[in-house]
């Protein structure tokens, strides 16, 4: 049985935001979609991809999965990076899809089948104050969720990570957050001090307002030194959180040593990972509780599952990225990927608006707090050409960070 590749489509959509998703059709007129979206730098992987990869698919076979994956990883040369891992990804996760819609199943019976009900979702509450921030809380409970991110606002700086902009005086909605459609990045400012100092104040009053019981987590977006993580860690296992995340630059991983001898707070990386290396020393020595990848830009369901079952031998979970820049497709992966694993942590859950919904149809739910991907034959989403074409691509950008006296910093 084989099913050559004859067409491949690299499809540039803006709906909400900007995203990039690779199409492939085969001989026998079955169609595999994949997410190639890098935040930022979209354009470079669609160029990747149309430019250099397109041309070595046709006329393979689809169901080789591992061997096209091996062949665009080694074959490069050039390995791992984001722009190369994410375009790897998309090859990958169609030819998953593909591979799904002819055996007629959801792609998680493929990966052995549903070890779940559903995946664990957290959603993302913040508040420029404290009341505002539990009006957040409050209203995320109400749609369902069992598990919250909290994030704040930081007296004495202008802008912080994660705060949500408030809808436009038109009423829009803030789903290009934090990137903006902007010809260059925005600058915001940043204090860590002020931060430590500030941010176990805030996991004080939502600990008495909402009770020991909901799971709360916080991402620090690689902003602290070891020795500042440390301390937060430390400042905050009172307050029971379920993890810390991006405590420090991802591309140090002893850094994360230094934290764990300090703190017992869980501990979550490698959204900005691409490949196992990345997590090599982190999982042989049981630096981090939770593995941050996404399937988008970690070389797809491929790549991801070995990373997983690496963590699993040390009791390390999944906690999968899904950010509203990984796009429904991205999402769909995640969630096959999380109903099968034995060892799913949660999945974050940022939901997408209307329009990009209208391009991308999906079969996924979200029910009493847990994501189902759904039971149609593949990944379950499908790409509507006439929707996309209205949304042509523009230029947007995640913002930059300086300090008060204008260093560059981490964002
Ligand atoms: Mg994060």
């Amino acid at each position: 049985m084989s099913s050559r590749i004859t067409e491949v489509e690299v499809l540039v959509t803006s709906p909400d935001r900007n995203f990039v998703t690779l199409r492939l059709t085969t001989d026998d007129g079955v169609t595999g979609l994949g997410d190639a979206t890098l935040n930022g730098r979209e354009l470079a992987v669609a160029s990747y991809l149309s430019d250099h990869v397109a041309p070595l698919l046709v006329g393979r076979d689809a169901h080789n999965i591992e061997d096209t994956w091996q062949y665009l990883y080694r074959g490069a040369y050039w390995r791992r990076g984001p722009v190369t891992m994410a375009a790897i990804a998309a090859v990958d996760v169609a030819l998953w899809d593909i591979k799904a819609k002819v055996a007629g199943l959801p792609l998680y019976q493929l990966l052995g089948g549903a070890s779940r009900a559903g995946a664990l979702a957290y959603g993302h509450a913040s508040g420029r104050d404290v009341p505002e921030l539990f009006d957040s809380i409050r209203a995320h409970l109400e749609k369902g969720y069992r598990a919250i991110r909290v994030q704040t606002a930081v007296p004495g700086i202008d802008a912080v990570y994660g705060v949500a902009a408030q809808p436009t005086a038109e009423g829009a909605r803030y789903d290009y957050e934090p990137a903006q459609r902007t010809a260059l990045p925005v600058e915001e400012d940043w204090d860590t001090r002020a931060y430590l100092r500030h941010l176990p104040t805030v996991f004080e009053a939502v600990r008495n307002e909402f009770g020991p019981e909901l799971p709360l987590l916080h991402d620090g977006h690689h902003r602290m030194t070891p020795i500042q993580a440390a301390k937060l860690g430390k400042a905050l296992e009172p307050y029971d959180l379920f993890w810390l995340e991006d405590c420090t630059p991802a591309e140090n991983q002893d850094a994360l040593r230094l934290v764990r001898q300090h703190t017992t707070t869980p501990l979550a990386i490698g959204e900005i990972f691409n490949t196992v290396w990345d997590y090599q020393t982190l999982i042989r020595e049981q630096l981090i509780d939770y593995v941050r990848s996404a399937v988008t830009h970690t070389g797809g369901i491929s790549a991801l599952r070995k990373i997983l079952d690496y963590a699993a031998q040390y009791q390390i979970k999944s906690g999968i990225h899904g950010p509203t820049d990984i796009s429904p497709v991205g999402m769909a992966a995640a969630l096959h990927l999380d109903l099968a694993i034995h060892n799913f942590g949660i999945q974050e859950y940022m939901p997408h608006g209307e329009r990009t919904n209208e391009v991308f149809r999906q079969s996924f739910t979200f029910d009493g707090g847990l994501l189902h991907p759904g039971t149609e034959p593949g990944l379950g989403i499908t790409y509507d050409d006439d929707a996309a074409a209205g949304f042509a691509y523009t230029p947007a950008y995640l913002p930059v960070n300086r300090l008060k006296d204008g260093t560059m910093h981490d964002w």
